[in-house]
């Protein structure tokens, strides 16, 4: 079904518990030193993950949980890259790009200001989108979830080809 809407917004969220010995990652890039990491079917990912589920939602596709279930054994260390271009490729086929993004990460630690220009040029990479249309704002929990990764997604989608 094709939609006469020039633009679409969508919204996503993703949390996740983080552990010890985990590796944390955040829009494709590992954080360095992080003293814990998400527990996770795949990569755990939480921008992604929102990322992704804010495309989907711009077209009223549903939740990522439908084309990845976390029960599925092919799934289990999946790099959520692949979650991120998947859902691209379903917002493309109804002829849709996505135009900007904006996400907040709220994480207690590390402080992840270092690594703001490096979250916004993977997560751009993966949208084919200019670095400037990435908005990435960081939070802390106030120490009310130290062990916990919280993502926040809205996502402009235009409309590139003509609606049939
Ligand atoms: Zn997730």
């Amino acid at each position: 079904m094709t939609s006469p809407l020039p633009y679409r917004i969508g919204y996503g969220e993703d949390a996740h518990r983080l552990e010890a010995g985990r590796s944390l990652v955040l829009g494709g890039v590992t954080v360095p030193d992080a003293p814990h990491g998400a527990v996770a079917h795949s990569d755990g990912d939480a921008v992604l993950h929102a990322v992704a589920d804010a495309l989907l939602a711009g077209l009223a596709l549903g939740d990522i949980g439908q084309y990845f279930p976390d029960t599925a054994a092919e799934w289990r260390g999946l790099d959520s890259r692949v979650i991120v271009a998947r859902a691209l490729e379903l917002v493309r086929e109804r002829g849709y790009a996505p135009v900007n993004v904006a996400l907040v990460v709220t994480l207690d630690r590390p402080k992840l200001g270092p690594l703001r220009t490096d979250i916004a040029r993977s997560v751009a990479a993966l949208l084919a989108l200019p670095e400037a249309e990435v908005g990435v704002s960081f939070k802390t929990s106030e120490g009310l979830a130290p062990a916990h990764v919280q993502v926040r997604v809205s996502a402009l989608l235009a409309r590139v080809e003509p609606a049939e």
